[in-house]
């Protein structure tokens, strides 16, 4: 049944902890407060959501208070479902994100009805915050990166940001068609900038914690993926070339949504091949 989708729970702050939940071995979360609960990254199906959320009160003894979404991929979102009853929250992008055709397509291929799925009925453009009794929780959208609608959920009392996608440990991150990558690394360095006291732990949407210096590691590695797609761009190499041409930090198979991403924004943005003079020799 759905909850035995999710692993074991684990204390990775004061009253923090986290479960890998399958398929895609996303990281949820429950944060609690005197009040009661709030779930992060409820899994991939409303099944898999009421599961979860049954686990998270049985963990701790407190109600659910709401549940959010880091962003619009089927792993992270399609729980939100079973917490529709409650608070739910995720950037105001999400109800188009769970409209679309890859979303469509995902529900789809595992098996999960559509009329089931739920936008956040609280959504949001900019920050928002939950009270949950003795703690005060953040989300914001710090700007686009993984994709448009990234969110992160900062616990400030624990040391604790949630990250979602804009960061991961398990696999390289994941640079697909709806991703920005011209303007993730901008995005991290917001995301870095709450991690700059070197106490704060970031948890990334798969894979265990990771503290400053992996979170700037990995912005670095970003940053260069994106230099890439706009030095090939410049530099007049055709899209369906630019992955065999390009030296990169991370595999293809992670890059070739995000490089037609990229090649789509900077032309959007009027970023063109450069026109070379003619070489010509001097006597
Ligand atoms: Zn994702």
């Amino acid at each position: 049944m759905a909850a035995e989708t999710s692993g074991p729970w684990h204390e990775v702050a004061d009253r923090v902890w986290t479960a890998v939940a399958q398929p895609e071995s996303v990281s949820t979360a429950v944060v609690a407060g005197t009040r009661g609960l709030l779930v992060v990254d409820p899994g991939s199906s409303p099944e898999q959501g009421r599961g979860l959320r049954a686990s998270a009160e049985r963990l701790t003894g407190l109600p659910v208070l709401g549940a959010v979404a880091t962003h619009a991929h089927h792993d992270h979102l399609f729980g939100l479902g079973a917490f529709d009853d409650l608070l739910t929250w995720g950037h105001e992008g999400l109800a188009d994100a769970l409209r679309s055709e890859a979303s469509v397509a995902e529900a789809v291929r595992l098996g999960v009805d559509v009329g089931t799925l739920r936008p956040p009925n609280r959504p949001f453009a900019l920050a928002t915050g939950v009270d949950l009794g003795d703690r005060w929780v953040e989300m914001a959208h710090l700007g686009e990166g993984h994709t448009s609608s990234d969110v992160v959920v900062v616990v400030a009392d624990a040391d604790v940001v949630f990250v979602g996608d804009l960061l991961e440990s398990a696999t390289p991150p994941w640079f697909g068609e709806d991703s920005a990558p011209d303007v993730w690394p901008a995005t991290l360095d917001s995301v870095i900038g709450l991690m700059a006291s070197g106490r704060v732990t970031a948890v990334p949407g798969h894979g265990s914690p990771m503290g400053f210096e992996d979170a700037l590691m990995q912005r670095g590695q970003i940053a260069a993926v994106a230099a890439e797609i706009e030095r090939l761009l410049v530099a007049g190499v055709p899209v369906a070339e630019a992955l065999e041409q390009g030296g990169w930090p991370f595999p293809a198979e992670h890059l070739a949504g995000g490089v037609r991403a990229g090649y789509r924004r900077l032309t959007e943005r009027g970023v063109r091949p450069s026109r070379q003079l003619p070489i010509t020799a001097v006597d």
